[in-house]
């Protein structure tokens, strides 16, 4: 019977050391790695199909992926002169790129909300632009919204009469929606629920403060001056679409995605941390200024705003030189409800909603 390869390679170890114990050891390795060679040699002649795909997957992968291509091109510490000179070619454009296309702190243009709407299609669906700004005379317009609501010159100096005297203590709870901190630290809960009041058309806000902010209107046409309100409540979505398209408008200017998101979050909220969602932020303009900008504090409107806001329980709620605590650059426009007895310590103080809540509630 003809023998297996193995059992020759085993009789021939057991001749081998028959008479020579001290072989035994280093023969028995010899014949380990004869047989382990033997083994594999015939696995992979058995099947060699298999053997040989892997090997030409391997050699693909080696010839085709970029990072190999430093280790062919280097092979034996040698690289053409051609690639040298594309490497520093290609250097060289990267770093002059880079000088062009660095955007100084100066030329930074902020941008507001118009200037990165433009082409939103939904922008009537949620209440943008044109559509949706409305003077007091608009908000009236057939409709008997003030019904019930005495906006006489005498029942507002009773009202005034109601916030009291500086140096009378009041105390302010917590649990206040009045008083609710929204910021980019104090994102809106979860369980924050509210009833949106129509002002008017597709304009909504929250129904506890449309009173008041009528009354604004009111008093501000009483001295002649014309308010205009646009924007008040604004769906996630809403918040969602400014954000964004003013980090990509940002992001065409040069910057990084980084650089674009702190700047966006400048001048709008990020989203989730609005107040415009839950219906207690209102941005306010005027007739013959109506763009969102700081320049809108110089006018009659923004004039008369930051004087007599608080008498109606708003306060401006982004003032100049108080970004470092809000976070947010100087909105003359926005304005917040807080009621009118807190509205009138803020006012008073000159503080922010930050200052009012950490030092009252
Ligand atoms: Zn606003």
């Amino acid at each position: 019977m003809k023998k297996s390869f193995k059992e020759k390679v085993i009789l021939y170890y057991r001749k081998t050391i028959e008479n020579k114990s001290w072989l035994r050891v280093p023969a028995f390795v010899v014949l380990s790695v004869v047989l382990f060679g033997h083994h594999s040699l015939a696995k992979i002649f058995g099947a060699w199909k298999k053997y040989a795909f892997t090997a030409f997957l391997l050699l693909m992968f080696l010839t085709g992926s970029s990072f190999t291509y430093p280790v062919f091109g280097e092979r034996d510490g040698f690289i053409s002169p051609e690639a040298e000179q594309e490497a520093i070619a290609v250097e060289e454009s990267t770093i002059r790129l880079a000088e062009e296309e660095e955007v100084l702190p100066e030329e930074i243009e902020l941008l507001d909300d118009a200037d990165v709407l433009e082409g939103y299609e939904d922008a009537e669906l949620h209440g943008v632009e044109e559509l949706d700004k409305y003077s007091l005379e608009d908000i009236l317009e057939g409709e008997d919204i003030l019904e019930g609501e005495d906006i006489s010159e005498e029942s507002r100096l009773e009202e005034a009469a109601a916030v009291p005297e500086s140096g009378e203590t009041v105390s302010f709870s917590a649990d206040d929606w009045r008083l609710i901190l929204i910021n980019k630290q104090h994102p809106i809960p979860e369980d924050y629920s509210f009833n949106l009041g129509t002002i008017k058309g597709s304009m909504q806000c929250d129904e506890r403060i449309i009173g008041d902010l009528l009354q604004m209107l009111q008093a501000a046409q009483d001295d002649s001056v014309s308010l205009v309100i646009c924007s008040p409540y604004r769906d996630l979505s809403r918040q969602e679409v400014l954000f964004n398209r003013k980090i990509e408008a940002y992001m065409r200017k040069g910057m990084s995605y980084l650089e674009a998101y702190k700047l966006s979050s400048q001048s709008v909220t990020v989203p989730g941390a609005s107040e415009h969602q839950i219906g207690l932020a209102i941005d306010i303009i005027s007739d013959d200024y109506s763009t969102l900008d700081a320049g809108f504090a110089e006018t009659e409107a923004g004039k008369w705003l930051n004087e007599h806001s608080s008498e109606y329980g708003f306060i401006l709620r982004y003032p100049q030189g108080k970004e470092y605590i809000t976070g947010i650059e100087f909105e003359p426009w926005h304005f917040r409800y807080v009621g009118k007895e807190a509205a009138a310590i803020i006012a008073e103080q000159e503080i922010t909603l930050e200052e009012f809540v950490d030092e009252n509630l």
